[in-house]
């Protein structure tokens, strides 16, 4: 039997660590940079940005910063399913 997907939840940004290009180093941060929220829902992990689910609003910001320096887009937004 087919599982519906989750049709309601919170929107927030998730990255695809295999597309993106940054690493310890630092090599990239521009969606950390971008980030209304910097430091809250973004943060560096080692020089790697990494988002904090819990503390994201769901903008999208990042999801088109990153768009303008990697082809692949490393970060989309995802439903983040409601836990009662
Ligand atoms: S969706 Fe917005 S608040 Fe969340 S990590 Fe991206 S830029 Fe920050
Ligand atoms: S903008 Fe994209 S490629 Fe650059 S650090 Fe963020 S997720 Fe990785």
């Amino acid at each position: 039997m087919l599982r519906a997907e989750p049709r309601t939840g919170r929107r927030v940004a998730a990255i695809d660590g295999l597309r993106c290009l940054s690493g310890e180093a630092g090599e990239c941060q521009l969606c950390y940079l971008r980030c209304p929220l910097r430091d809250g829902a973004m943060v560096l992990d080692g020089g790697r940005p990494t988002i904090v689910a819990s503390a994201c609003d769901g903008c999208g910001v990042c999801v088109a910063a990153c768009r303008t320096v990697n082809d692949l887009g490393a970060i989309q937004l995802v439903l983040e399913p409601v836990t009662i």
